[in-house]
This record gives C-alpha cells, structure tokens and sequence, in this order.
C-alpha cells in the first residue's frame, strides 16, 4: 500500500535493494545482515517467513532513521513519509503523502528538482547532493540528498526514494569556519600593511584601503587633538559624491561633544557603538535641522559603526564606519573585526606620528646644529665619526661634512700639528673624546692646531667632550664641541707681549729712580730737613709699591713663557714667616700682625719667592680688611705638611669667586663696594710658586665674614733638582 509510509511494500522492497548511502543504510552496510538475507533458504515456507522478517526490519529501521526518509513518484507525488521527515519538515505523513514534493521545495529550486526527477527516470542515483529545503514553518534547511530510482516487480522505474539528511548544523559550521579563517586572513593582512611604513599618510592610506569596500561604504577617522578635539584626518568613499556629502554635514553641523552618543561617547568611554540598522525614524531623531536631515539622507545610511583607535591604552580617536548603498547591516562579529582593526590602526597611526614627529624635531635640531659656529661632532665607541655638522667640517679642513664623516678615525687630527696651550705636541691619547671614552664624565683642554700641509696659520680651539650613555649605563658615544678660540689667545697673546715689553720698559726708570731717591734721603738727613725727609719717605714707600707692580707684571711675563726660575736651598719658615710679618708691620699703621703657633719646619725652596707668597698673602689681607684692624697667621704642622695661614677680618669672597681668584687678572669686582687698587696677578703668581714648591693653597671665606687662604708646603723635601739649577715654570 502505497498510502502507508511504513507498510509501503514497494518502498521497502527498494530501500532493500536499493544500496543505501554510507551512514544513512547502518542494517544494509552490516555484512552479517548481507550474508543472512543473501544465502539460500532451505524451504519455501522459509523463504517466505524470511522475507517478511526482512520486511519488518526494513520498515522498524526506516521507522526509526533520523534521517527524513521520503518516497515519490516520478512525478513527484510523495508516496511515503517517515517519522524523520515529519520532525525534519514538520509536516506529517498524512499532510505531506499526495502532496507534490515541491511542498518542501523552494521555489527558486523548482527547475532543479525538475532535473532530479528526470534523472531518475533514466536510473541515475543521485548521491550527498546538497541543497536546501524549506520546512512546514518556513525555515530554510540545508539538505544533504540521496535519492534512489524505485523499480517495479518488472523492473521499470517507478519512483524514487529520498533519504535527506539536514545538515544545516553543519553547513553553519563550516561557514562560520570560513569567515572565520577570512577574518585571521584579514587581520594578518591588517597587521602586515599596517606594519609595513611609518610614514603617516601611506598608513592613512593603507587604513583606507583594507577598510573599503570589505568592511564599509565609507568610513572616516577622527583624531583627539590636545584639547580634546577630533580632527577628521581622513574620510574614504568609493563614491567621492557621497564623501562630499559627508564632508558638508561634519564642516555644517559641528560635532555635539556633549551627546550622550556618537563620537564623542565613544572617544570618552573607549567602547563601540553598533547600529545595525539605521532607520529614517533614527535619522529624523539624531537630526538638529531640517537641512541636517537632508544631507544624513542623502548619504542613505544603512548600517553603521563606531569603533575606538587605541594606542598605549589611550584612546586617541574614533573610526566610523558606514554601510551604505551596499545595503550591509552590521553584526557582533563585523564590530569584533572592526574593533581588532581599531586596535591596530590606532597602534599603527601612533608610531606614524611619533616616527613623523621625530623625524620633524630631528630636522629642527639638525638646522640647528648646521647652523652653530661651534663645531659638533658626534663620536661612536670606536672612535667614529657618526655625526658632524658644517662649522667642525670647516674646522678640521674638510670640504664636506659627508667627506669629514668618511674620514678613518683620528685622520681628521692628523693633518695637523696639535699642541697645548703652552705650545707642547698634544698626545692623542689625551684628545677629549678619547678621554671620555676611557671613563671620565666631561673632558676639556685647549688645543692649538697648524694644518701640516696647507700652511694655514694656527688655530685654537676650547674642545669640550662628555657622553651619551644608553639604557645599561654604557657609553653609546661622545659629543665633542669644538669652539674657536683663536683669536682670544692671539689677542692674550699680544697682551702677554705688551706686558713683558712695559714691564722690562718701566723697570730701568723705577731702579734709577729709587737710586735718586736713595742719595737724595742720604744728602737731606745730613740737612735735617724734616719736612722735605717726610716727603721723600713717602716717595720712596710709594717707588716701592711701583717696584713690586713691575717686578710682579715681570714675573707673570716669565710664568707665561715658563721662564720662573727658583734658587732652591732649605727655608727654615717660622724664621721666614716672622721676618716677613715683621717688616709689613711697619708700613701698616692701621692692622696689627700677630703670628700664632709654629712649623717648626724647614722647606727646601726658593726663600725670596716663598717670602714674596706670603707678602702678597698679607697685603691682600689688609688692603681687603679697610674696617679690621688686625690679622692673624696661624702657623701648624701636619705630617709632612707645614701649614701657614694668613687670616683676616674683612670683606671676604663670595663663593662663587673663590675658584677664579687664582686666575690671572682677575678681580672680584662688586659695584656695591668701593674698588681697590691692585693688577689681579698677585693670587695667580703666589699659586704658581706654591705650586711649583709641589705644594697648594686654599681659601676659606664667606662674603663678608672675613678670609683665611692656606699654604701647604711640604717639609723639608728636596725636589730632586739642585740647589742652583734654574726650573722652569711647566
Ligand atoms: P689684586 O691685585 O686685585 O689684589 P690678587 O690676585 O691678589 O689681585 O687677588 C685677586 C682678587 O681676589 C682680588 O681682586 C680680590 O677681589 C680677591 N681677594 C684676594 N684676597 C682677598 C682677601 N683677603 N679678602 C677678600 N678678597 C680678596
């Protein structure tokens, strides 16, 4: 009965013989199930209860199959339905048998099953074909299809038998499978293009063209600029009519920063916003004008997104993207994608304007450093040039900064005869680079150059070099900063001259006239004319101040050319200190000079120059105490260290002096206080000659409490050097 979907004999019959496809036919597939059916029954009676058992276990398996099993004829009237159909299509046995089989077929897939039918007419199988199906409800299926010819008891064809199978699960699988290796796809292209350049607009580019058509119609990129305020930095259409439009709505209707929505919310909170479907009541809403609406509706919104760009966890803009004319509507999953996109483009954005500002503030300063006087080169661990501007090209002789570069290291310095300041060979060891690269934090000399070849005239340079070290506190290289000084030492240098000629000039006229001064007292006392002797004495005292002026401006000439000399012999100094103090007290009414403690020391040195030390040393004291009236010189003894201390009570020397007094000239020059008489050479010759005794001096003082300077010598210790022998100043 072919009403019967279970009882129907002639389906059953063929779904025995029919081979079954795979999985769906578990009783036809198993061996032992072939074997029992397929050996010959010994009676007929057998024979016969044999086939209807097989019969019975057809019908419970087909009864029982998951899988929708359907019978029809060749015409397509379903003849049988099992329960599998029923819970496949909905429909039951008695809605779907006499029905035409497209009740469960799409309409678009009429024609095809068309075909299937007259395929089986010429007894073609038809096997895992997929297709889709639709159920009593409604709902697509997809369907894999097996489909079998029926043959009468002659043998014709008179049906078919359909075993479907609903794969929709599966087909879902695999789908969400391909989008999402497309997805992987997609982001590793993102990643890569986006790591590709570092150059801002490229990646803008680059941003523009992985986002557009694949994930949007059009879509822009806001940036945050420092006060907070978007920056649309770039807006990209297929269609340039449709970014015009968007442009003139973004340039007329200014973004409401305050808009719980939008933008502006994203920017604040850093989340997405997804907007599936944009429909005109929302357009009409978001409106704030007639016109607004318009241009919004121009732009035909179908779908839209709003996704953060975020960089070192900060966000700093917004992507918009907008599906338009494509008609797309945007899920969780695009959001995902276009989040992940987010995320790197906003990684990718960053380092394009942190590689976009390094390079412009790199440019700036390399103007800078083309345009100082100064000459700047920039020195690796081995001593080569990485870096030099113009100004050391022009000073080491090089036409180019690119041929200075190229220059092996040291080359530059051998072209020349480099000498210290007083005119030695320079050792290239102690070249200031060289120097900071054996350890010390900031070396500086004074170097004379003479281009050996060339002739041109000799240079100086102050050359200050100090390191650059990285992350682990290892050098990474040298700046060397090279600053003429050529014309202050050739101007000192004339000065040095002017004051060697005037004081060798004065001195002749100031001996003669402290002779006539000398036979003038001796004739006037023998006169005894008191008032005219008063007179001459002062003349005298005041020929001696100039004396010591030349003969201080003589030595200073001597130092500069190193030509000092001292007659060393051993100075028993308490004996020296007290004869000096003695015959400064009398030219000094006003401070009274009192020696304190004692050496009890012998030093082995010059005595005229040690005595001149200790002149100076107490002339400053009483010239620079006009409101004190006394001084104090503390004598001591440490190891093997006499200590003589010259103390006053008077204006003292401000801190920031202290170091520069020792230099030559110089003078603490304060317009509140009155000025003093003096040359500012007398500190700088006593250090010299302290210093040439292998010993140093000190000060201690604060402004206006007064000053004790120090004098270390060392006891009794010859120098190595004969008495006799004249030293020269080094
Ligand atoms: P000067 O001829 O100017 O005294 P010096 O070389 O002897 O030259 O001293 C250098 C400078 O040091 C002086 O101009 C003065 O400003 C300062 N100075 C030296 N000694 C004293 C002192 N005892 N108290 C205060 N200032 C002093």
């Amino acid at each position: 009965m072919p009403g019967d979907p279970l009882e129907g004999q002639e389906v059953l019959q063929q779904v025995a013989h029919a081979p079954l496809p795979g999985e769906n036919a578990p009783a036809a597939s198993n061996p032992a199930f072939r074997t029992y059916f397929a050996s010959t029954p010994q009676d007929e009676s057998a024979a016969q209860q044999r086939a209807e058992e097989a019969q019975k276990l057809l019908a419970a398996i087909v009864a029982s199959s998951d899988d929708a099993i359907i019978s029809k004829t060749l015409d397509g009237i379903i003849t049988s339905w099992n329960n599998g159909a029923t819970r496949l299509f909905g429909y039951s046995a008695q809605e779907a048998i006499g029905q035409h089989i497209t009740l469960i077929v799409p309409r678009e897939l009429w024609p095809q099953e068309d075909e299937i039918l007259a395929r089986l007419r010429r007894g073609i199988h038809i096997d895992h074909f997929e297709t889709s199906r639709v159920a009593k409800d409604g709902h697509l299926l997809d369907i894999s299809l097996s489909i079998s010819p029926i043959r009468g008891e002659d043998g014709t064809i008179i049906g078919a038998a359909t075993i479907a199978r609903d794969i929709t699960h599966q087909k879902a699988m695999a789908r969400q499978l391909r989008e999402r290796e497309e997805q992987e796809r997609f982001l590793t292209e993102v990643s890569k293009v986006l790591t590709s350049t570092l150059d801002y607009q490229e990646t803008l580019a680059n941003i523009a063209r992985l986002i557009v058509p694949r994930l949007a119609d059009w879509f822009a990129v806001d940036l945050l600029d420092a006060e907070g305020h978007f920056q649309l930095i770039v807006l990209e259409h297929q269609n340039p009519e449709q970014v015009e439009w968007a442009r003139a709505l973004r340039e007329r209707f200014p973004i409401d920063y305050e808009a719980s929505v939008g933008l502006p919310q994203v920017a604040r909170s850093g989340r997405s916003e997804l907007y599936p479907e944009i429909t005109d009541e929302m357009l009409v809403a978001a409106a704030r004008s007639e016109e607004e609406l318009a241009i919004a509706r121009q732009i035909g919104y179908s779908s839209l997104m709003l996704v953060p760009l975020v960089a070192r966890g900060k966000t700093i803009g917004v992507v918009t993207f907008v599906a338009t004319e494509s008609g797309k509507k945007y899920n969780a999953r695009d959001l995902a994608l276009a989040e992940e996109l987010g995320r790197h483009a906003g990684v990718a954005l960053d380092n394009a304007r942190l590689y976009k500002e390094a390079q412009q503030a790199r440019d700036q300063l390399e103007i800078i450093l083309q345009g100082v006087a100064d000459g700047i080169i920039v020195y690796d661990k081995g001593s080569r040039i990485i870096y030099a501007n113009e100004a050391a090209a022009r000073m080491t002789g090089y036409a180019s900064v690119e041929n200075l570069q190229r220059a092996r290291p040291l080359e530059p310095t051998r072209r020349f005869e480099i000498t210290d300041e007083e005119g030695r060979p320079f050792p290239l060891d102690q070249l200031t680079h060289k120097r900071v690269l054996a350890g010390e934090r900031k070396a500086q000399a004074i170097i004379g150059y003479t281009q050996k070849a060339g002739g041109r005239p000799e240079r100086w340079s102050h050359v200050t070099s100090s390191p650059v070290y990285d992350e682990r506190g290892e050098i990474l290289f040298v700046i060397t900063i090279t600053h003429d000084i050529t014309e202050r030492v050739l101007a000192e240098r004339r000065k040095d001259e002017f004051i060697s000629m005037a004081s060798h000039e004065l001195k002749t006229p100031v001996t003669s006239l402290k002779g006539f001064t000398y036979v003038l007292q001796r004739r006037l006392r023998n006169q005894s004319d008191a008032q005219v002797l008063h007179y001459l004495e002062r003349m005298d005292a005041q020929l001696d101040k100039l004396t010591r002026l030349v003969s201080d401006l003589l030595d200073l000439s001597r130092m500069q050319v190193g030509k000092l000399d001292l007659q060393r012999a051993p100075v028993d100094l308490d004996a020296l200190i007290a004869e000096t103090v003695e015959n400064l007290q009398a030219t000094t009414l006003t401070h009274r000079i009192t020696i304190k403690g004692a050496t009890r020391a012998q030093v082995f040195g010059d005595e005229d120059r040690l005595a001149q030390v200790f002149i100076n040393l107490l002339t400053n004291a009483i010239k620079y105490s006009p409101s004190a009236n006394r001084v104090e010189v503390h004598l001591a003894r440490e190891q093997n260290c006499a200590i003589v201390r010259v103390q006053d009570f008077g204006i003292g020397i401000d801190e920031a002096h202290q170091e520069q007094i020792f230099e030559r000239f110089y003078q603490v020059t304060d317009p509140e206080e009155k000025t003093y008489p003096g040359l500012g050479i007398g500190l700088h010759i006593s250090k010299t000659i302290v210093e040439r005794h292998q010993g140093r001096i000190e000060v201690h003082s604060r402004k206006g409490q007064g000053a004790t300077f120090s004098v270390f010598l060392p006891i009794g210790e010859r120098s190595g050097k004969s008495d006799h022998q004249a030293e020269r100043t080094g």
